[in-house]
């Protein structure tokens, strides 16, 4: 592994900032203290910073001392928490009941703020890079309130880059795959309004949970019979709530669930079906149907030329047998609206096996948004190289 020297020296500070951080835990748009913390570290160091954009994104803009060139490339890091109560009990465990740095956002802030530190202290580039830390990218779409905000106008950039950690895939490996790797998420919510009765006399009601249940069966056989086989979609019934009585057939039930593309083209079709089907069969049954249909995060998909190019410096960093393909996953990732703006590639950085944590409730990997996570330190000093080493060579390099 080739560890930059001075990122390894600063690991221990950037270490105790991502624990400082970890501590204090902020949720969507609400990341001002987490904001203050990474505009403080930036400014100590002598980048100029940008804030505001999305309310509580900050941008560190780190020019080289090579010449005026207007190249440039961005390098993002999510900063929020979840709200959900940790269960660790270490020193670093959050202070606030009910929010967690699960998901290791407080791990990518700082592998950023450590490659910002060297790269502050090492301008041997000809360009700017863009360091982006970016609010609310568990479903508030801080990425897209950025991009509205200006992000792209501002700060010019050739393409942009992004990276997840990932527990159970060793540390000193990184997954990428060209095309699609996350999925596009999107929330349904239909009410069938029947019409309630005595239970022991349905026939003068119309009675909307037999046409609830129908439904459910019905949606599966738009992922077996309407889509094509070798297309990846998936519609999850999650929630259905209806009655309160063991003797009284309600008036109507409520379905609301989520539903993951890789493809808009699969979307469109999934959405449609889904409105026909259900309209169709509360007719069918007398009742009425309120469907409503909510598009959330597109899909993330990873530009050719840009994974190829983050697949080398990879290579360089930890050997091309630790760079592995990414096997796609339904999850989503608002990267998605960067990648739709601009190129670039989204990819994963291993957490490790989980031995970085005290156990006691629960060892192995330990995946994200589990009340028994943390961020692996480790990585620290890793991802930090990856991004220098990324953002020297991208601007070195043609351009594209
Ligand atoms: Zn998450
Ligand atoms: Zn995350």
């Amino acid at each position: 592994m080739q560890l930059i020297e001075s990122i390894l020296a600063d690991a221990a500070a950037v270490t105790a900032i991502r624990r400082d951080i970890h501590a204090h835990p902020e949720l969507c748009f609400e990341e001002t203290r987490t904001a203050d913390v990474i505009a403080k570290a930036l400014t100590d160091w002598g980048i100029p910073i940008h804030r505001g954009l999305g309310t509580t994104g900050v941008v560190g803009i780190v020019k080289g001392t090579a010449g005026t060139s207007d190249r440039a490339v961005g390098l993002r890091a999510d900063i929020d928490a979840l709200p959900m109560t940790e269960k660790n009990t270490f020193a670093h465990a959050s202070i606030h009941a009910g929010k967690m740095h699960a998901c290791g956002h407080d791990g990518h802030t700082a592998m950023l703020l450590a490659a910002a530190k060297h790269l502050s202290k090492n301008r041997n580039f000809d360009g700017t890079v863009y360091l982006i830390f970016q609010p609310a990218e568990e479903g508030g779409g801080g990425a897209r309130e950025m991009i509205k905000d200006g992000l792209f106008d501002k700060f010019p950039m050739e393409a942009v880059f992004g990276a997840h950690n990932w527990p159970g895939m060793q540390v000193g490996q990184f997954a990428l795959k060209n095309g699609p790797c996350f999925a596009s998420s999107n929330e349904f919510r239909i009410v069938i309004r029947g019409k309630g009765s005595h239970a022991a006399m349905p026939h003068n009601g119309i009675d909307p949970v037999p046409i609830a249940c129908q439904l459910v069966q019905g949606f599966q056989t738009i992922i077996t019979r309407n889509k094509r086989p070798i297309d990846a979609g998936v519609i999850s019934v999650t929630m259905i709530h209806a009655g309160e009585a063991t003797n009284v057939v309600p008036d109507s039930v409520e379905i609301q669930g989520t539903v993951r593309t890789f493809t808009l083209e699969v979307l469109d079709l999934i959405e449609k079906r889904m409105k026909e089907v259900a309209e169709n069969l509360c007719a069918a049954f007398d009742a009425g149907c309120e469907f409503e249909f909510t598009r959330n995060y597109p899909p993330t998909i990873n530009h050719p030329a840009e994974t190829e190019f983050a697949r080398g410096v990879m290579a360089d960093v930890v050997g091309a047998e630790n760079v592995q393909e990414f096997e796609p996953t339904m999850g989503a990732e608002d990267f998605s609206y960067f990648l739709l703006e601009k190129p670039g590639c989204y990819f994963l950085i291993g957490n490790g096996d989980g031995s970085h944590r005290i156990g006691g409730h629960g060892m192995g990997p330990c995946m994200l948004h589990n009340p028994s996570y943390d961020f692996n330190d480790d990585l620290i000093p890793l991802g930090a190289t990856l991004w220098v080493r990324l953002a020297e060579q991208w601007l070195s390099q043609p351009r594209r």
